[in-house]
């Protein structure tokens, strides 16, 4: 154990031999968090802790399952193995099972996920009869998601008049009738979704004084890992849990909270040492991960935010090569240009895929890059998206299971009621669902009583539905004594699941089929393991729960070489040597929608940041002129976060002509307050910009004196900083389009447009609004 200990800095190993207490570590990016929380479960362990009193919450199960290896190594594998370790959701999920019954619910409820949810969600604005282009069930998912983030349950939601006029302001006065809908039929259904994981957990919390007695007597010692993402929710769990022995452990980056759109509050961290008595904090300052040149880029990123923490991060590594940027004219191209270069560096630097990862602001971005690889025979593997079990013919198999285990659960049911195509149409479903909510019971029991209710329905679809309910019975028979692996490939083949795929003969319905039989390995793998575990039998329980809370990342591939590919939420706390951040571009990154208030434009500068410093040793920053989005191929500008990393660190692969800006950086910033000494011009992107561009420029400081200042009351969307000052034969610089003269105004406000004459390119009509101009 000392070894492991000796091997940390002296910041790193003070949290370690602090036993007992409430602390805090807050610390910038690869400076070593997670590694001292492992660290320290294994101290606690090695002091004499008991396994069972260690509960420990991280981002993903995948980093849990890392941790724990890594505390095995040091411990010995059958100790650790009585960690709780995993996210908030697995670990809540296991303990709402063992304590269900007192809130209404069965132990096999099942879990919810996007998909169902919003299938649900849709069902009750149908059944409700209301507009789908207003009430859009994405929106109304979203929206209850924040209500249960924030434990606002339906009651609160009725007693309070400001939330209910809010919906009511954004045209959705029924929202709360939804919200009450939606839950009603979830518990119907016996099933919780992602947000009840959490929001349950904490009614059973703060309802049972028990229950949180055994569960604060058994969790002693508790970690939290990336404390800055957690909601409220979660936050209040890990309060009552804590309350008694007040050992908690946090560790977080404010800079690195990218989850706030979901709920995620970073007073959570702000106001730690306020929440506990005594409460020691701890800073760490080198990072480890990183050459020199990335961390001081990032931190030249994060300067650019007001909201921050005073941090400092160095690190003793060397310069390393400068960050890498790199100018494409479409989005194929910039997928050409990632996948030669790591074919290029894989030749010369003998790497292995799976140090290369490219890391994107919104899964779309992914097809390109997946293009380029392929063509180049690449490995690569994304992470998020559609995952694996969420792919249609697997879901399917799924709903089967999910029946098997709760045959209430109303979503499952509607799946594959007539899937495949057994004779049940929609009307006999319309009967059945309003059947079932007038006896307030669950499709599947009205199925059962189908003789005793009179629905109109002919004997031959009676006769359908009891087949129906017959054959679920017969699995749930089967299912008793057998494990899910036996029960799965029973399943698909008794539904005639698989013979409905094998009827289509094309490519795409046989990788269906190998889907399944990847399904059906995967469960195999699942059950022969589990049998090694104590008192588990690999039970189709056991397996279902797992796949509930699976997200991609957790899949452990690492036999497998690959080439990474994720969006940047998703890349929080790993590391590579060599990472790709593509479309650097204003409006993909920083994102169209954040750029209406300062916070969430901070937001995604701790997001770049969070992307950038992921690079061990070579960061690439590229972008393209034009994309195609949303199927209409548009231009874009290079991000401006390109721009607020200090030149020094940047290394330009391509001419920087078409960078060169010429804008003051407040240009998005009219919403809020303006502080005058932020008007400053940005640096040419390029250390030599090109000659046309240097003769006969006037000096920056004449340039700032012209510009105006902006009133700091200038509602949102407001007319551009110049158009009260701009006239016919200025002549003006377009960051894009280069030096033009204006040879006509025309509109008023928001509306206004200047006619140009660009020494290159022509003549172009521009909405003031939005075009960013200098007069010069
Ligand atoms: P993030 O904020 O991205 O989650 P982190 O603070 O959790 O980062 P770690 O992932 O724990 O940082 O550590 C970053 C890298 O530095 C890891 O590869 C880790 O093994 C290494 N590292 C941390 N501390 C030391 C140390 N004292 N000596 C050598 N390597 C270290
Ligand atoms: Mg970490």
């Amino acid at each position: 154990m000392q070894q492991y200990i000796s091997q940390l800095n002296e910041a790193q190993r003070a949290p370690v031999l602090q036993k007992d207490g409430p602390m805090i570590i807050i610390a910038g990016a690869g400076s070593g968090k997670t590694r001292v929380l492992t660290i320290r479960i294994a101290y606690l362990m090695h002091q004499g802790i008991d396994a069972f009193n260690i509960l420990s919450l991280t981002f993903t199960n995948k980093a849990a399952r890392e941790m724990k290896n890594r505390i095995a190594d040091i411990v010995g594998a059958s100790e650790a193995k009585n960690l709780w370790m995993g996210t908030f959701h697995s670990i809540f999920a296991k303990i709402l099972r063992s304590e269900a019954d007192k809130l209404g619910y069965p132990s096999n409820f099942t879990i919810y996920d996007s998909q169902d949810s919003l299938r649900a969600i849709s069902g009750i604005i149908k059944e409700m009869q209301l507009d789908r282009d207003i009430y859009k069930p994405k929106q109304v998912l979203s929206r209850i998601s924040t209500f249960k983030n924030s434990l606002i349950t339906v009651k609160a939601y009725f007693n309070d008049p400001e939330l209910q006029e809010a919906d009511a302001m954004s045209k959705k006065p029924r929202m709360g009738e939804i919200y009450q809908a939606y839950v009603d039929r979830c518990f119907k259904s016996g099933a919780m979704d992602f947000d009840d994981l959490l929001l349950k957990t904490n009614e059973l919390l703060t309802r049972f004084p028990e229950v949180l007695a055994k569960y604060q007597n058994r969790f002693r010692y508790i970690l939290v890992d990336e404390y800055q993402d957690t909601n409220h929710s979660q936050y209040l769990i890990v309060r009552a849990l804590s309350d008694k022995f007040q050992n908690i452990c946090v560790v977080g980056d404010d800079a690195q909270s990218i989850y706030a759109f979901r709920g995620a509050n970073i007073n959570n961290i702000l106001n730690f040492q306020k929440d506990y008595q005594g409460v020691n904090t701890y800073r760490l300052e080198q990072n480890y991960r990183s050459t020199r040149n990335i961390v001081e880029a990032a931190n030249t990123v994060m300067e650019h935010n007001k909201t921050k923490l005073d941090k400092v991060v160095w690190t003793a590594n060397e310069f390393g090569p400068k960050i890498k940027i790199h100018r494409s004219l479409t989005d194929a191209e910039e997928g050409r240009f990632v996948a030669s270069t790591i074919f290029e560096q894989k030749m010369q630097n003998q790497m292995t895929n799976g140090q290369f990862a490219i890391l994107y602001r919104t899964n779309a971005q992914s097809r390109a890059m997946e293009d380029a690889l392929r063509k180049r025979d690449i490995p690569y593997r994304i992470y998020g998206g559609l995952s694996f079990y969420q792919r249609k013919e697997i879901k399917d198999v799924l709903c089967y299971l999910r029946l098997v285990l709760n045959p209430k659960d109303e979503e499952a049911l509607m799946r594959v009621i007539n899937y495949p195509a057994r004779g049940i149409g929609d009307t006999t479903i319309e009967k059945l669902t309003v059947a079932a909510n007038h006896y307030k019971r669950s499709i599947f029991e009205v199925m059962q009583n189908i003789d005793r209710i009179d629905l109109k329905l002919n004997s031959g679809t009676k006769q359908k539905l009891q087949d129906f309910v017959t054959m679920i019975q017969s699995f749930q028979v089967i299912n008793e004594n057998q494990d899910a692996f036996y029960i799965t490939d029973h399943v698909s083949k008794k539904t005639g699941l698989v013979q409905e795929l094998k009827k289509d003969a094309t490519p795409e319905g046989m990788a269906r089929i190998q889907n399944i039989e990847e399904l059906l390995n995967g469960i195999k793998d699942f059950t022969e393991g589990q049998k090694e575990v104590d008192g588990a039998r690999g039970s189709l329980a056991e397996f279902m729960e797992d796949v509930a809370l699976a997200t991609d990342l957790d899949k452990d591939t690492t036999d497998e070489d690959r080439v990474a590919l994720m969006t940047i939420h998703l890349a929080k706390g790993l590391e590579f040597p060599h990472v790709f951040i593509v479309g650097m571009e204003e409006d993909l990154f920083p994102s169209a929608m954040s750029m209406s208030t300062r916070s969430e434009l901070e937001e995604e500068r701790r997001l770049f940041y969070v992307a950038l410093t992921r690079a061990e040793h070579q960061a690439y920053l590229t972008y393209a002129q034009s994309r195609y989005r949303w199927g209409k191929l548009t231009d874009s500008e290079p991000s401006r976060f390109i721009e607020e990393i200090d030149g020094q660190y940047l290394e330009y692969l391509t001419p920087a002509e078409t960078n060169y800006r010429f804008k003051p950086m407040i240009d998005k910033d009219v919403f809020g307050d303006v502080d005058k000494s932020k008007l400053r011009l940005a640096k040419p992107v390029s250390s030599t910009p090109p000659k046309h561009i240097t003769d006969n420029q006037p000096k920056p400081e004449a340039a700032i004196r012209k510009l105006k200042p902006v009133s700091s009351n200038a509602p949102s969307g407001a007319a551009n900083l110049f158009d009260n000052n701009l006239t016919a034969g200025n002549i003006v610089m377009h960051e894009r389009f280069g030096r033009g003269q204006v040879l006509n105004l025309e509109g008023v406000g928001a509306d206004k447009k200047a006619e140009i004459k660009f020494e290159v390119g022509g003549i172009k009509k521009l909405l003031l609004r939005f075009a960013k101009l200098d007069i010069i």
